[in-house]
């Protein structure tokens, strides 16, 4: 990590910018987003004019609408680059960016972010594969790019720490998390608000969704696999949107004895989105990138290429048996 170096370049490029686009990746989660609107809003802060986006489809869930910076919100269509830089947010590729991809890549761009498989595609590039999340390492760009944290960017920031710490219980949780979520606390930060925004705040129609893909859950014992499926028909028939089950995977997570959990969600155009977790044992990062996709050891995902969930599951089986991984390695 010559992270120094490029915080010197990082800070180069955005002290001599007047203009800035904040961008996440497409699906965006609370890291994404926290990372997104405190960095935009830190910019705002400090003068800078700021806008904030991410590929279609560009919505907001709905735990997250609490969070303050709505303001700098563009759809990816509307987003003007002239004059701007812009910076990436816990994008571990440029095609995390979809169709800002080219736009974003014309004009200087600062990489943030901590996914192991980052490919560098910035001018400068703060990647930390250590740090918990891409929030944390927005955090400690303020000092160096001269900008204030203010209650509202603190807030942001803070739930990106949370959202991808499993509310500081993950594996990538460290001493430097903890003070830095003190250090956000101290800035204003009401903890328990968040809390209440972004885990009480589901409807009643997803929490019998939850019950159903539970109750049609399978634990194969021989891969230790537990898998789900959110088809477009379920969320029709619960009148549940799919930006609503990004935690849904962390119910089947609970499950003693379990080594990797699927959850399939089937897209609108009827291609499969696989979001796996695991223990540490087993790499599924690897695992997502030989789909095309990529993550973290223990967190991960890809587009099937394949149709349909049976398709897209066996697809899945055979790629986890032909990497060795079975009851003998365990
Ligand atoms: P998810 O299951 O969508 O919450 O994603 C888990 C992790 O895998 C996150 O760190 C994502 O950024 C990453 N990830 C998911 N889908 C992809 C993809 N298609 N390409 C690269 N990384 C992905
Ligand atoms: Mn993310
Ligand atoms: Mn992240």
């Amino acid at each position: 990590m010559e992270m120094t170096s490029e915080m010197d370049k990082a800070a180069a490029i955005v002290k001599a910018a007047r203009r800035a686009v904040v961008l996440g990746h497409q699906f965006p989660d609370g890291d994404a987003i926290g990372s997104v609107l405190g960095l935009g809003l830190m910019l705002q802060d400090a003068g800078y004019h700021v806008q904030a986006s991410w590929a279609e489809p560009f919505d907001m869930p709905q735990k997250y609408s609490f969070l303050p910076g709505s303001g700098l919100l563009r759809r990816p269509g509307e987003v003007d680059f002239s004059g701007a830089i812009a910076i990436a947010l816990d994008c571990a590729n440029e095609k995390r960016l979809e169709e800002l991809k080219e736009r974003a890549l014309a004009v200087p761009l600062v990489n943030i972010d901590h996914h192991p498989d980052n490919t560098g595609f910035g001018a400068a590039n703060l990647t930390d594969p250590l740090a918990s999340s891409t929030s944390q390492i927005v955090y400690s760009t303020a000092g160096p790019f001269g900008l204030e944290i203010s209650a509202d960017v603190a807030t942001c920031l803070y739930t990106g720490l949370v959202t991808d710490t499993g509310r500081f219980q993950f594996s990538n949780v460290t001493a430097d998390t903890l003070r830095i979520a003190a250090g956000l606390i101290d800035c204003g930060v009401d903890p328990h608000s968040v809390y209440e925004n972004v885990y009480q705040s589901d409807s009643l129609n997803y929490l019998r969704l939850s019950g159903e893909v539970l109750c049609s859950s399978v634990y194969e014992a021989d891969l230790g696999l537990i898998y789900g499926y959110v088809s477009q028909a379920d969320l029709e028939s619960f009148g549940v949107r799919m930006n609503e089950t990004e935690d849904l995977i962390d119910n089947l997570r609970t499950l003693r004895g379990h080594h990797i959990v699927a959850l399939f969600k089937e897209q609108p155009d009827g291609r499969v989105r696989v979001s796996l977790r695991s223990r540490s044992d087993v790499d599924i990062g690897t695992l997502a990138r030989s789909f095309g996709g990529g993550g973290h050891r223990v967190a991960a995902g890809y587009t099937s290429s394949r149709n349909g969930f049976g398709e897209a599951l066996d697809e899945l089986k055979d790629k986890i048996i032909a990497s060795g991984w079975g009851p003998d390695t365990r």
